[in-house]
């Protein structure tokens, strides 16, 4: 982009305009790296160590002695936590697919930003034709 001097009342429409521009380009980057999502998942993986509950169990008095491990989802749905037993071969798989929802979840809320930006100078646009 070249800079042009110009006089002072034309400096805002011209401003406004060129920031308009970033911000849709930077909207379509990001819309662009939407594509690159993978399969996703909302919540979190853990890996636990347990207590099998025998009493004669070495696992009830040493903590290195616990059973496992044992991965599990878990997320809130309507409120409450859901926990889903996950297989050691599901676990990476679900916690691989956990990190792309957080990915996702910024992506879009980065999206969310930016599109309430452009429509605010695209209403601001609108505004000022109906003025003239
Ligand atoms: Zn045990």
């Amino acid at each position: 982009m070249s800079r042009v001097s110009v006089s002072k009342s034309r400096v805002r429409p011209i401003a406004r305009n060129a920031s308009l521009e970033r911000h849709t380009q930077r909207f379509l980057e990001l819309r662009r790296e939407l594509e690159q999502i993978d399969y996703f998942c909302r919540g979190t993986v853990l890996k636990r160590m347990m207590k099998c509950g025998k009493a004669q169990c070495a696992c009830a008095s040493d903590a290195t002695k616990r059973h496992g491990p044992y991965f599990e989802l878990t997320y809130k749905a309507n409120g409450k936590t859901v926990n889903v037993k996950l297989s050691p071969e599901a676990a990476p798989l679900y916690r691989a697919a956990a990190q792309q929802y957080r990915k996702l979840k910024t992506l879009l809320n980065r999206l969310d930003k930016l599109s309430k930006t452009v429509l605010r100078h695209q209403a601001k646009l609108a505004e000022s034709k109906r003025q003239n």
